[in-house]
């Protein structure tokens, strides 16, 4: 019997682990996928090798390659990018850190309180999560990014915009700055040469400029793990995890079992009350399943399997609200091209930002090549100057919008993949509770019936829709004021890789699945403590920040209503992960 199971090794479930495991508790971690714990010998920095969604060793599957990924069913055009594995998505992640704007949580009383997703609030005050941000930025660490010319280019347009730049952690209006972000700031030979045989620990600590964010941090070369740049989760919380007892006095290490797929969570009347009980989880290559026992289950596998492994569990859904209020932040991408190399490929993957509350923001996002086609081709709205899919989208842009086809993508990728500057379009996207996770009639697979994801690209709220067109517009004037010579808009189908609050807690027991804590209203001891937890998407703000923070305080929940204990955050100092005691751990594991 153990104290916790946590479900998911992606960006929220380590986080419950870690903070519990410090606190002495016996925590087990399963994990779907893979763990890859030699990343320099285990991964590549090529494209395809990493990031095909169907082979790649960044997947939604299992370690072996051979086999199929798992499938889902997608009822629209859309993509998703969410990966099985230690760390989760969070190995593709950018890393980009903001906190969610004040005006989502329901202590919030300015002038433009009415615009945000007022329906769906946040049931406790941005005051109260302060901490948590604070306690989380302090522990990955977050840092202000290091930035290079693409960062120096959407300055120069957003300095034609009349905006102030933001100096503080908290979203205040509309403004722009550098990231605060989750990697680490370059040190000795980082970010000063490209020459490799410089770029090896310790004589380079931190972001060596690879531009390989999306293929996975094993940089620099040589590194303990936990010193790797990009703080994605295996580099971060699973290492402090796996070594607690060397930097938290009474700290139990956890176990972390990898390639085990939780099929279903098991509750029991107990005093009247539905509790949860443990878990059966099957092994991948052999298919043996077990039965492991807890006081309390975590749930954290991301905002797609959470309701999957929910409705396939057989749990009460009292109010229908599981899987429903998926939120995307029905991203666009919006390009200008230059006429001179503006970096695009090169360094931090996106190190500068726009915020435009109540609305959403921008980020200028670099990409290889072959991830860059990807992004110029995947539209709602048809080929551009061919058809249009009945949009018709015009604006500020060159033309209508569309993905980019034939010569001219040929001469933007392979001539002038350098000049570009990409600037992501992250909407304020409110809760709709038919956008939603349902179990698919097509075939199951061997861990039980698969998720559908429901998408309405084209009936989302009025807000919605207004905001994306408010941001893309923004977009082109921002690539315009930098001296962008043609401006792309592609109108993106839904791209599914900040998706949020499926399982969402809520001020109303009418459409919430979770209590302000975190916990499941309808089975006492299961928590939710992933993206899927949100109550809603945020405002815009990239969200692994805001999750890991509330992970953080379900983490304090759970030890005080469940194990007699005091809350820690606000009186004790957070160890920061990169830690030397956990390097030299992480040593004598091997690891
Ligand atoms: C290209 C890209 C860039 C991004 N950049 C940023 C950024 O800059 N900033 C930011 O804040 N966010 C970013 N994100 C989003 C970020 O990755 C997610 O917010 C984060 O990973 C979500 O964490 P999660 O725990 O909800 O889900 P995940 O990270 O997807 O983790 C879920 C984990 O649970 C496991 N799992 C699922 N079901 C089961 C089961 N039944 N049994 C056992 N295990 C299970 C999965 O295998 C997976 O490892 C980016 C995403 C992508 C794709």
């Amino acid at each position: 019997m153990h104290d916790v199971i946590v479900i998911g090794a992606g960006g929220g479930g380590p986080v419950v682990a870690k903070e519990l495991a410090a606190k002495g508790l016996d925590v087990l971690l399963l994990e779907a996928g893979p763990r890859h714990d030699k990343p320099r010998e285990q991964w590549t920095s090529f494209e395809n090798d990493a990031s095909n969604p169907l082979t790649g060793f960044f997947r939604l599957g299992p370690t072996d390659r051979s086999r199929p990924a798992w499938f889902r069913e997608w009822s629209q055009n859309s993509f998703v990018w969410q990966l099985s594995g230690v760390g989760g998505t969070t190995q593709h992640f950018y890393g980009n850190y903001p906190r969610a704007y004040p005006g989502v949580f329901n202590d919030y009383r300015e002038a433009d309180a009415g615009q945000y997703d007022r329906a769906h609030r946040f049931p406790f005050g941005y005051s109260e999560m302060v901490p948590y941000f604070e306690w989380v930025e302090a522990t990955t660490p977050v840092m202000t990014a290091a930035m290079g010319h693409k960062e120096q280019t959407f300055f120069r347009g957003c300095e034609t915009m009349n905006l102030p730049v933001q100096t503080t952690k908290t979203t205040h209006g509309p403004s722009y700055r550098p990231q605060e972000n989750a990697i680490l700031q370059p040190g000795g030979n980082a970010g000063r040469t490209t020459d490799s045989n410089l770029l090896h620990y310790p004589d380079a600590t931190g972001c060596t400029f690879c531009g390989y964010c999306f293929q996975g941090c094993m940089r620099p070369i040589g590194a303990p793990r936990n010193q790797f740049a990009k703080r994605s989760t295996d580099n971060t919380y699973v290492p402090m995890a796996l070594t607690v007892d060397a930097w938290a006095r009474g700290g139990k290490p956890i176990t972390l079992l990898t390639d085990a797929y939780v099929t279903q969570v098991h509750a029991e009347n107990r005093n009247g009350a539905l509790r949860a009980t443990g878990v059966t989880w099957r092994e991948n290559a052999s298919g043996a399943e077990h039965r492991e026992d807890a006081k309390v289950v975590v749930m954290a596998g991301g905002c797609t399997e959470n309701p999957r492994l929910w409705l396939n569990s057989g749990l009460p859904d009292p109010n229908g609200w599981v899987g429903r209020g998926y939120t995307d932040h029905f991203f666009d991408w919006v390009i200008g091209a230059f006429d001179e190399p503006v970096g695009n490929p090169k360094g931090v993957g996106s190190a500068a930002r726009l915020d435009f509350p109540p609305y959403g923001g921008l980020e200028n996002v670099g990409l290889p090549p072959a991830l860059h086609g990807f992004a110029m081709t995947l539209s709602e709205s048809g080929i551009r100057g061919q058809y249009a899919n009945g949009r018709g989208m015009t604006g500020p842009w060159d033309g209508p919008a569309g993905r980019i086809m034939g010569p001219e993508l040929k001469d933007l990728i392979a001539n002038r993949i350098e000049n570009i500057l990409s600037v992501l379009v992250i909407t304020d996207d409110d809760v709709e509770p038919d956008n939603r996770v349902t179990l698919s009639s097509l075939p199951a697979d061997e861990n039980g019936p698969i998720p559908k994801v429901h998408f309405r690209p084209r009936q989302r709220t009025a807000r919605t829709l207004r905001n994306r067109e408010f941001m893309a517009g923004k977009a082109a004037e921002l690539l315009r004021g930098a001296g962008a010579k043609e401006v792309y808009r592609i109108d993106w189908a839904p791209l599914i890789l900040h998706v949020q609050s499926s399982m969402r807690m809520g001020e109303s027991e009418k459409d919430s699945v979770l209590d302000a804590n975190g916990q499941s209203r309808a089975v006492r001891g299961l928590f939710i403590a992933d993206n899927s937890a949100l109550a809603n998407g945020l405002g815009g703000p990239n969200p692994t920040l805001t999750t890991q923070s509330l992970a953080t305080r379900t983490a304090e929940k759970i030890f005080e209503e469940h194990f007699g204990g005091d809350p820690w955050v606000r009186s004790e100092a957070p160890v920061v992960s990169t830690d030397p005691r956990v390097s030299v751990r992480l040593g004598e594991l091997g690891l």
